[in-house]
């Protein structure tokens, strides 16, 4: 880590917007479960020659890095609905940021380093469950061209944490160019800081959105790029089956990625109205409901930019934002099933139904007409009329966009995965993991760092657990 460029930027901004902490010191013994070579090439670590007892000792806070002040972001948010101010990092710490080797920004995050100011009645902790799986389930989306933070380790703590029941704990470490939320707004705004707004709203502007900074309104631009960003991000959680579970305005991403992995999921069964956050009886977060959710996360954070650009043209963005995302969703389709986003508009309306009335493995169908195995494809449906005949459309939509086979085939792969995190390989993996033995979890990330290639992808890999195989997960994490 000696080489690392330590960059200050947000530690720029005033107290209004952090606290400095320390994390806990975690005695041990610790392990390494995982770690992303990819995500270590971002910040310039050569996984060659990692010093894995220092990046455990970082991980467990018995090492510190010179140089570098670990801070307790703060920030609000509307927790399923409900306003709340007093939100925060209430057990992560942003450690260091830093500029790598093609100048790009970094922040690096550890998850469950220990209490701090904004805890409430958390205990600060992470534990090995929650922490494998957001370590899997975002590598995995980073690899199917989902917009994402990234994870770079997951490391045991040695200690047990309570939850519904004792738990080993364990940290993450998560990179993001920038961990803003709309709740950093939405904090500034309700503490009618507007000194701070603007500073916060120029921080971003300059070292993430310096393509607006020189627009004529920056302001309104920014906010345009965050609805344009997140109609993009939700197209594509749509368009893959991606459930994020908790969509609270603190766990939106400011950049547009996925942040903040709880409960989520990815569809096996076609089942649209699907919740899996347990904690969610109303099913404010379900699967068909994030694109009008994360409109209403936008009408928060246009609430919060009314300071600063003017109501009419906050409103005429947010009227974008349906389109958008329905064209780059419509657009997602169609590359996945290899038709036309316009032409072939009611093919791919026709398909939703049918996936919908069966609630078929949709990953698994997709990946098999990829791979133009049609038989296999029809025997994950009922088989009817109905699906063969739209069979025998999409056949003659494909063929006119790729009249190659082959080249249909490597077109048509590259979009539609053969494995996805899904619940049950994750829990397989975590089980194991729970026992000490860290080999599934390492297996699983290798297959998801390269999800359109098969090799080494079993049958129980790529199919969905019989229907009733119990989904409903924990918030707790
Ligand atoms: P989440 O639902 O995970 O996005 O967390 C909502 C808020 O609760 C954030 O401010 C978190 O920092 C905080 N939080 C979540 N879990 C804990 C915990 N175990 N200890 C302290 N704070 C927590
Ligand atoms: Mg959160
Ligand atoms: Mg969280």
């Amino acid at each position: 880590f000696n080489a690392w460029k330590v960059t200050p930027r947000y530690t720029q901004l005033g107290s209004l917007f952090y606290q400095p902490h320390q994390p806990e010191v975690f005695p041990g013994p610790s392990q390494l479960v995982a770690l992303s070579t990819d995500a270590a090439r971002l910040i310039d670590l050569d996984p060659c020659t990692l010093d894995e007892k220092a990046l455990l000792d970082w991980m467990s806070g018995r090492l510190r890095l010179e140089g570098s002040q670990p801070i307790a972001m703060k920030y609000a948010g509307h927790q399923f609905g409900q306003f709340n101010p007093a939100l925060g990092d209430g057990r992560g710490l942003l450690m260091v940021e830093l500029t790598n080797q093609l100048g790009q920004p970094w922040e690096v995050h550890l998850k469950g380093a220990g209490q701090t100011t904004y805890s409430r009645f958390g205990d600060g902790r992470a534990v090995l469950r929650s922490s494998i799986r957001e370590f899997l389930g975002s590598e995995a989306l980073h690899h199917l061209g989902i917009p994402t933070t990234r994870a770079l380790a997951v490391a045991t703590t040695g200690e047990s944490v309570r939850r519904e029941i004792y738990e080993p704990g364990a940290t993450l470490l998560r990179l993001t160019p920038s961990h803003l939320r709309f709740g950093h707004f939405e904090h500034a705004y309700i503490q009618q800081d507007l000194s701070g707004l603007h500073q916060l709203a120029d921080y971003a502007l300059q070292h993430y959105f310096p393509e607006q900074l020189e627009a004529e309104a920056p302001y309104a631009q920014l906010f345009a790029e965050v609805v344009a960003r997140t109609a993009r991000l939700g197209a594509l959680w749509q368009a893959y089956g991606f459930c994020h579970g908790v969509l609270n305005t603190d766990n939106m991403s400011l950049l547009g990625e996925t942040l903040d992995y709880g409960p989520f999921a990815f569809l096996d069964h076609y089942q649209p109205q699907i919740t899996f956050n347990h904690s969610d009886p109303q099913g404010r977060y379900a699967f068909d409901r994030q694109p009008s959710i994360l409109h209403w996360n936008l009408v928060r954070l246009a609430q919060a930019f009314s300071p600063l650009v003017d109501t009419e043209l906050l409103n005429q963005q947010l009227a974008l934002f349906m389109p958008q995302l329905e064209q780059a969703y419509y657009q997602c389709l169609a590359q996945r099933l290899g038709v036309d986003a316009q032409a072939d508009r009611r093919l791919i309306e026709d398909f939703l139904a049918l996936c919908r009335s069966d609630e078929i493995d949709w990953t698994d169908f997709l990946r098999r007409l990829a791979e133009g195995d049609t038989a296999q494809a029809l025997s994950l449906t009922s088989q009817s009329a109905a699906w063969r005949m739209w069979l025998v459309e999409w056949q003659q939509a494909v063929q006119a966009q790729y009249p190659d086979a082959e080249a249909r085939q490597a077109a048509l792969c590259q979009y539609n995965p053969c494995i996805v995190p899904r619940t049950h390989l994750l829990q397989a993996a975590i089980e194991a993991a729970e026992l000490g033995d860290f080999s599934q979890v390492r297996r699983l990330h290798a297959l998801l760092r390269r999800p359109f290639n098969s090799e080494g992808v079993q049958k129980t890999d790529r199919q969905a657990p019989p229907k009733g195989w119990p989904v409903a997960l924990s918030c707790s994490s």
